[in-house]
């Protein structure tokens, strides 16, 4: 473990701090071990790593390396508050938080997993812990076999069920597709062996095809002239691709993705020159021809895709783009830091996978980059939760409501049966008026009576669209 991997590009400032903090925690845990044998210490050293890939503040990786101490050693937050910092305070105890959530949750069954989530979400003041937690989970998942099978199942589920759908709504696709292959065969492993059974067979296929068709690709571009360029070719997440057919119903092979070449090439109009060369031969499906450079997506991504009937009767997606374009899909910002670390670019599938997530956060920093990090990560939480709040029932379970809700709303949001007895509510053990605006993570009971309806007037206590809706719906009969 070489402390300068978690300190590059810091000041030496930051790097004195980051030192002080791998030292400390290295001696916090010191004696501990994972099941896997390691040092309990290499997990927090791993978790510093990443998010320092991610190119995280200083701050941030400080309290990954600490993100464990509070929990399963002596040190005290006094102790954390003296050596480190509020900030680094602040976000060990958020991570600590969360895993206390997760406790109460293995022991009290009644939490669903959506309510952790929300509960997840609106404990995470900063975003920064979200990103820990995020990354600590991911850790776990790569070093999950040393588990034992019940525990295993548990972690796997609850990270396909909360950890990937968090990645996913903060734009972290590829984070999520490492947590969901990752979690998926401990997760369901009679599904995982069922779908690996049938698919495998289409993986290895599609994999073979893609190798003896990479030059018949390379002949057929040459021949037209199309002569400086580099081909290759990505396979689909296997959990990605597990739901896509659960969803649609559609045989393996009638999932036209699983596969997709992607050439690259060294302009732009060189990207139109080969769409052209490609459709010459291989005949497009229609609807399927989309122009990224032209119209690029909200995150930058540039390509051409288009999807033709291709040789051996295949039907297969092209991505075609320039070396720019291909690098910022790929790495995004990642890709300067790519070449500088190792003097020439990464391009092993390994580091391409990890890359590939690791550059969204980067792309996302890049942006606010000018910004102090404390305030981007107010900014951000509050722009992903915008005036909502989290509301809670007598019994722990949680709604997510528009900010000035009123317990009318609440009502309806539990079930639209309540809403429409709604007789009174109480919050903190008072009753409250039914134009009360809730206050996030407040405690409500709404109280129902079997007489009471539903009443005009009751619409100008409705904020949210379901209980206008179900309001309406009763007055007009
Ligand atoms: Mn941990």
């Amino acid at each position: 473990m070489d402390v300068g991997e978690i300190t590059v590009n810091k000041s030496s400032a930051e790097a004195k701090q980051i030192i002080k903090a791998f030292e400390f925690a290295k001696k916090a845990h010191a004696g501990q071990k994972r099941l896997s044998g390691d040092d309990y210490f290499v997990h927090l050293f791993e978790v510093a790593k990443i998010l320092n890939q991610l190119e995280l503040d200083a701050t941030t990786i400080i309290a990954g390396l600490l993100h464990d101490t509070l929990e399963d050693t002596q040190v005290t937050e006094q102790e954390l508050k003296t050596e480190f910092g509020e900030k680094v305070l602040f976000l060990v105890q958020g991570a600590t938080k969360i895993k206390n959530i997760e406790r109460q949750k293995k022991e009290r069954k009644a939490t669903s997993n959506s309510t952790l989530m929300k509960m997840f979400l609106a404990t995470a003041e900063d975003l920064r812990v979200i990103l820990i937690k995020l990354v600590d989970r991911l850790h776990n998942l790569r070093t999950i076999e040393y588990l034992p099978p019940e525990k295993r199942k548990i972690i796997a589920e609850e990270s396909i069920k909360i950890y990937a759908p968090i990645a996913e709504r903060l734009n972290m696709g590829s984070i999520k597709g490492e947590i969901e292959d990752l979690a998926f065969p401990h997760a369901f492993p009679d599904k995982y062996e069922q779908f690996m059974a049938t698919v495998e067979p289409y993986f290895q296929e599609a994999k073979s095809y893609a190798t003896k068709i990479l030059p018949v690709i390379t002949a057929h571009l040459k021949e037209n002239g199309i002569t400086d360029f580099a081909l290759d070719s990505r396979i689909k997440h296997y959990y990605s691709l597990y739901k896509k057919i659960l969803r649609s119903g559609k045989a393996p092979d009638q999932i036209f993705d699983i596969i997709a070449f992607r050439v690259i090439v060294g302009d732009i109009g060189k990207c139109y020159e080969a769409l052209g060369v490609i459709h010459k031969k291989y005949h497009p499906l229609p609807g399927l021809i989309k122009d990224y450079i032209a119209l690029p997506k909200p995150n930058g991504y540039q390509s051409l895709h288009t999807t033709v009937f291709f040789e051996e009767g295949r039907v297969v997606e092209f991505q075609i783009r320039t070396v720019e374009m291909h690098d910022h899909a790929e790495h995004g910002i990642a890709a300067h830091w790519a070449y500088s670390e190792s003097g020439k670019p990464k391009t092993s599938s390994a580091d391409f996978k990890e890359l590939e997530w690791v550059s969204q956060i980067k792309e996302w920093r890049a942006k606010v980059r000018e910004q102090n990090p404390d305030e981007f990560f107010k900014n951000l939480k509050g722009s992903l939760f915008k005036e909502r709040i989290f509301v809670f029932t007598p019994q722990g379970d949680i709604e997510n409501l528009p900010l000035g809700a009123t317990p009318l709303d609440f009502a309806y949001a539990i079930h639209s049966e309540i809403g429409d007895h709604y007789y009174g509510a109480r919050v903190n053990g008072k009753m409250i008026s039914i134009g009360y605006q809730l206050k996030n993570m407040e405690v409500c009971e709404v109280l129902t009576s079997k007489k009471q309806k539903p009443t005009s007037d009751w619409l100008k206590f409705a904020k949210t669209n379901e209980a206008k809706r179900r309001i309406r719906g009763f007055l007009a009969g």
